[in-house]
């Protein structure tokens, strides 16, 4: 009996973490990162992709539709504009719904690249490169922005940080507007912001989320990112053998040193060079001041800014691109990625199961809601002419955005008499409480309590009838 028992590989991939003795001077207010601007395809797309996300954050909630803010979290009214879409408190089960599937698309996306959430999506990586855009263009390059804070205070110095400051506190403070705008109308925000007249509780909000996006963008920058971020802290987990990351390729990097252009690409082997010319550009570029040829780092957002910067250098120096690349480790290693693994398989089964739950329950999702509120003053009385009688409130929710007339019955009692109103008109996205009395003769009432419903119906726009059977009891005795 000497079976062997196969084993399997399952060492975790090696994240390098910092030397932690450097940790408190890279992180002190004095050991500022300098980020170098770059072009290339990476940064392009990044840009494009950031313009997209950020016109349509500033747009949508500027859109009406059928003269109602098209997307507003109302949340005086406790209910969500969504263009035709009303979601209501009772609707909370489609918003868990919808993080679930943001959840799993997120650990799917990660497990497939890596943090390219992070370094493509993020609103706290666009608003960085935005607010360094604008570090750029008033106080210069990555070189004359590092003489400009080494030199002392004098004028020019003076004029350059206040225009820069202004402008950051312009972008954060529209940023904050635009931001509020989603949970309270924007045109009226808008008008009374700059007439000063929003009340106290807005104003306290605008200047909350003024102030967060002055400071993360401005000031605390990759600290959010590899500090305070939670998801920087666990991405790792996600990560296998053949997560595409960006990588550094050491083989053909090492041993790095620079060297003249003129020797042939053919030649540096012999001369016991590999392809990194220690340029130090991928460093520079790096928003979170990382060397990735130190390997795969948790601080790292795979934003490719290095992959740009080091393409660029290769290009000059008339070597193949691609020294820094998304990569996975199995390629590195000389292997290949395998795209269809059990982990990525398993995370799309599970996304696409939720995305299905959602699609049905928006789907039966229907647009009339009804509640019932027994009086609770009296279990019954009987009237003056010898009938029982039962009063109740009924609350209907007309889920919809258009006006829309609704019947009234009772099902599950012979010869009732209705008081009250057995037809009712209510507009779109309110709720409508309504007393109504029900009465029958005790012969009808075989037990104390009988298990009664209101139906309450109405026809749609297209034709096409909805109806809530809402449960109750009539008492008796
Ligand atoms: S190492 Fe490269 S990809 Fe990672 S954060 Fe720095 S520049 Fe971006
Ligand atoms: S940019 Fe490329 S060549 Fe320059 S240091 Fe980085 S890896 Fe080496």
């Amino acid at each position: 009996m000497s079976e062997r028992i196969p084993v399997k590989d399952v060492t975790p991939v090696k994240v390098h973490q910092p030397d932690s003795s450097n940790e408190a001077i890279r992180y002190s207010s004095n050991n500022r990162i300098y980020v170098r601007s770059v072009s290339g395809p990476l940064e392009t797309f990044r840009r494009y992709f950031g313009f997209i996300f950020l016109g349509l954050f500033a747009v949508l909630p500027w859109i009406t539709y059928e003269g109602q803010q098209a997307v507003l979290f109302d949340l005086a009214e406790q209910r969500f504009n969504l263009f035709s879409l009303t979601l209501w408190p009772q609707d909370l089960t489609l918003l868990a719904y919808l993080f679930i599937v943001a959840a799993f698309a997120l650990f799917f996306v990660t497990t497939f690249a890596g943090r390219v959430w992070c370094g493509f999506m993020c609103p706290q990586t666009t608003w960085t490169y935005i607010f360094i855009w604008l570090e750029e263009k008033t106080e210069g390059t990555r070189n004359q922005r590092i003489k400009l804070d080494q030199r002392p205070m004098d004028a020019d110095k003076f004029v350059r940080k206040s225009v820069k400051h202004l402008a950051w506190l312009t972008v954060a403070l529209l940023t904050a507007l635009t931001f509020v705008g989603y949970f309270t109308p924007i045109n009226t925000l808008f008008l009374e912001f700059f007439t000063f007249n929003t009340g106290v509780w807005t104003t306290l909000w605008v200047i909350f989320f003024a102030a967060c996006t002055y400071g993360n963008a401005g000031w605390m920058r990759e600290i959010m990112c590899t500090h305070i971020c939670p998801y920087a802290r666990f991405q790792s987990v996600m990560f296998d053998k053949d997560t595409l990351t960006v990588a550094y390729d050491v083989a053909r990097g090492e041993r790095r040193g620079p060297r003249p252009r003129k020797i042939p690409y053919s030649e540096l082997p012999s001369k016991g060079l590999g392809d990194c010319i220690d340029c130090n550009l991928c460093v520079q570029v790096c928003p979170t001041g990382i060397d990735i040829r130190n390997g795969l780092q948790y601080e790292c957002i795979n934003c490719g800014a290095c992959i740009d910067a080091c393409n660029g250098v290769m290009e000059k120096m008339n070597y193949p691109k691609g020294l820094i690349r998304f990569s996975s480790e199995a390629q590195l290693q000389g292997g290949t990625t395998k795209v269809l693994r059990p982990k990525l398989v398993g995370y799309a089964f599970v996304l696409l199961v939720m995305i299905g739950i959602l699609i049905t329950n928006f789907l039966l999702r229907s647009s009339l809601e009804v509640d019932i509120r027994r009086d609770r003053n009296s279990l019954y009385r009987e009237t003056n002419d010898g009938l029982i009688e039962n009063v109740y409130t009924l609350k209907i929710l007309n889920k919809s955005q258009q006006h829309r007339q609704y019947q009234i019955e009772v099902e599950g009692l012979p010869d009732y008499r209705f008081t009250g109103d057995q037809r009712v008109s209510v507009k779109g996205g309110e709720v409508f409480s309504i007393p109504v009395s029900i009465a029958t003769d005790a012969y009808n009432l075989l037990e104390p309590v009988t298990e009664i419903h209101f139906k309450v119906s109405t026809e749609t726009e297209e034709g096409e009838s909805v109806s809530v059977l809402e449960p109750t009891k009539f008492l008796y005795r």
